[in-house]
């Protein structure tokens, strides 16, 4: 049935073409595996001013341009990452003092080092990210600096700040945060230019597992209603089922990072077409990076424990019928390990294809980029990304094969010069 269907659309799209175009290009793979997952009948994407013009078989024989022949090669849509931190970085790695480092370090190293997480980011197939807090307006010249062609990086969907009780303190007397001060909160992120709200709505992060809420459900819903009142989407950190509840009878987008919901919170995500978010693979890195953040054994063990409970919590809400989206929570020298996600969601029951959709078409739901992102259909951004192997059968095809990157019609990774510089990023052995 889709087949049919995109195949009619393809010669209503290839008939009657305007004047030949020399800036139109023909990228003749071997494969092409849509963001659905699909295999397309079809071997040509052809590109036109940083969109998809066509895709099929033989475009050459309707439309004028330059071939690029790329053998051997699948494309996918360019992966969408759904949880960064991309301007957590530092010019080295830390010996064990990460955090505090990243507390001391001058601003203009920051930015420095944030232009190297985008460029690594690219390395992994990922062309887009929701970056979910950032300090110092770092975020928004990041973006700024990438829209402009000046630094190659993902295109960044900002939240500035997120709601938090280090970032918004309460004033004198306040004893807990009311509904007009999350409320005020959010029409700063707003005012800023924050493409997102994101409101911690528990503790937990990094080898603090804990999830302790922070904030009423009547506070996250006034949060909620001043993001959507403005055209913008909001999320909620939560590591336990502790603020679910509140996320979801506000009405949010997403959920990120939690373990342990319950059935029924599961079941009324799936039919508020709320994302999870899981953020499995983070807990896997900061055990396996523990050297660099001081995390020894008792910690590495509760992190892995941490990443088992995830694993299980993703696959009830998967079983379920709850959207997943792929998201690494990367930070540091977690860029460049951004899609180990995907192996996650394979141990978490999820097949190849399915995999694929969370950073695909779960994505660009996600950010209400549907029509835009996440497939390889006429009209879309040419965002794309040539892999060896074949990811419907290993999905590492994906982790550790990304050959070329196009973004908006330009190639921003290429290494078919040289296949030793492909990224292959070290995903523990947890899955
Ligand atoms: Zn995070």
């Amino acid at each position: 049935m889709y087949k049919q269907i995109l195949v009619g659309f393809l010669i209503i799209g290839t008939l009657g073409l305007a004047p030949a175009n020399a800036d139109t290009v023909i990228y003749r793979f071997a494969k092409i595996i849509d963001g659905t997952g699909e295999i397309l009948d079809a071997r040509d994407i052809a590109v036109e001013n940083k969109r998809i013009k066509a895709v099929g078989n033989n475009l050459d024989a309707s439309i004028t341009g330059t071939i690029v022949t790329l053998d051997g090669l699948t494309a996918l849509p360019g992966l969408i990452d759904a949880h960064t931190h991309i301007t957590y970085g530092l010019s080295q790695y830390p010996d064990g003092d990460a955090w505090a480092a990243l507390g001391t370090v001058e601003r203009a190293e920051r930015f420095e080092a944030s232009k190297i997480n985008a460029l690594k980011t690219l390395q992994t197939g990922v062309t887009s990210v929701r970056d979910l807090n950032a300090d110092q307006q770092l975020d928004f010249d990041l973006k700024k600096a990438i829209n402009s062609g000046e630094v190659p990086g993902p295109r960044i969907y900002t939240s500035g700040p997120g709601i938090h009780p280090f970032n918004d303190p309460l004033p004198e007397g306040m004893e807990a945060a009311t509904a007009d001060f999350l409320r005020l909160a959010t029409s700063r992120r707003i005012a800023m230019g924050a493409d997102w709200i994101k409101v911690f709505g528990t503790t937990g992060s990094a080898s603090d597992l804990t999830s302790r809420a922070y904030y009423s459900a009547e506070a996250i819903a006034a949060a909620a209603d001043a993001a959507k009142a403005a055209g913008k989407r909001i999320t909620v950190h939560t590591y336990g089922p502790e603020a679910v509840d509140a996320a979801i009878t506000a009405g949010v987008t997403s959920i990120d990072h939690p373990v342990g919901m319950s059935d029924q919170q599961i079941t009324a995500m799936a039919s508020a077409g709320i994302i999870y978010v899981p953020t499995i693979d983070h807990n896997r890195y900061y055990a396996q990076h523990g050297s660099e953040y001081g995390y020894g054994d008792d910690i590495q063990a509760n992190l892995h424990v941490f990443v088992g409970r995830n694993i299980e919590t993703a696959r009830r809400a998967h079983t379920a019928g709850v959207t997943l989206a792929m998201g690494s929570d990367a930070v540091l020298s977690g860029f460049g390990e951004n899609t180990c996600e995907l192996k996650a969601f394979v141990a978490a029951g999820l097949s190849t294809a399915e995999a694929i959709q969370t950073a695909t078409v779960g994505g660009a739901k996600l950010l209400g980029e549907e029509n835009n992102l996440g497939r390889l259909q006429p009209g879309y951004e040419a965002d794309f990304i040539a892999v060896t192997g074949d990811p419907l059968a290993d999905i590492s095809a994906i982790t550790d094969g990304v050959m070329m990157v196009m973004k908006a019609g330009e190639l921003v990774i290429d290494h078919r010069a040289d296949p030793a510089q492909i990224n292959k990023p070290n995903c523990g052995t947890l899955y």
